[in-house]
C-alpha cells in the first residue's frame, strides 16, 4: 500500500467495534452509545485517504425485532455524526437476514465484503477487516483481506473461538483506536 493510504479500504463491524454492544441488540438510535475514541478512529482512517465501509451482521430484522426503515435511519445518523467530526463512512453493507435463512451474506460468510469488491471495484489485498467477533475475522479472511484485526471492546471471548478454528488474526487489538494506532503504523511497510 502506497504511504498515504489512497485506494485501501478498512471494512469495519458495527457493534461492538463502533458502538457498545447489547445481548438484546441494539434497534433503535437512542441505543447506540459510541465506545471511547471510536469516532475519531474512524476520523484519522479517512485523514490518512483510506475508505471506510461497515460490513455488519442485522439479524434483528429478520428476528421481526426492527424494521429496514429503522436500521437504515440508524446508519444515516452514524454517517452523520462521523461526518460532524471531519470523517466519512463511504458505504455500509449489512445483512438483514435471520441466520436460519442460509444466506450468502451473513459473516462469517464473506458476501458482503465481496459485494463491496464488486461495487467498488476494490482490491482486497489492500484492505483490512477489523471486527470484536470470530466470525467477523472469518469473513475477512474468506473474502481474501490483506489484514484482519480483532478488537476487545466485544461482548464475547472471540480469540479462543479463533483458536479452536485455527484462524489468527493479524493483530488484537485493545480497541478500535489502538487498531487504528498498529494500521497506520504499517503504512508504507511490508507486507
Ligand atoms: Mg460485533
Amino acid at each position: 500500500m502506497g504511504a498515504d493510504g489512497a485506494g485501501y479500504t478498512v471494512f469495519l463491524d458495527r457493534d461492538g467495534v463502533i458502538n457498545r454492544d447489547s445481548p438484546d441488540y441494539v434497534t433503535s438510535w437512542d441505543q447506540f452509545v459510541f465506545l471511547p475514541g471510536s469516532l475519531e478512529a474512524i476520523v484519522r482512517l479517512t485523514r490518512a485517504g483510506m475508505a471506510v465501509m461497515l460490513i455488519t451482521n442485522q439479524s434483528a430484522v429478520g428476528r421481526g425485532m426492527m424494521d429496514v426503515a429503522t436500521l437504515e435511519d440508524m446508519h444515516r445518523n452514524l454517517r452523520q455524526a462521523v461526518e460532524r467530526q471531519g470523517g466519512r463512512i463511504d458505504a455500509v453493507f449489512y445483512c438483514p437476514h435471520h441466520p436460519d435463512e442460509g444466506c450468502d451474506c451473513r459473516k462469517p460468510k464473506p458476501g458482503l465484503i465481496l459485494e463491496a469488491r464488486r461495487q467498488y471495484n476494490l482490491d482486497l489485498a489492500a484492505s483490512t477487516m477489523i471486527g470484536d467477533s470470530a466470525r467477523d475475522i472469518e469473513c475477512g479472511i474468506r473474502a481474501g483481506c490483506g489484514r484482519t484485526i480483532l478488537v476487545r471492546t466485544g461482548l464475547h471471548d472471540a480469540q479462543a473461538q479463533l483458536t479452536t478454528k485455527g484462524l489468527h488474526p493479524d493483530r488484537v487489538a485493545a480497541d478500535l483506536a489502538a487498531a487504528v494506532d498498529w494500521l497506520l503504523g504499517t503504512m508504507g511497510k511490508t507486507p
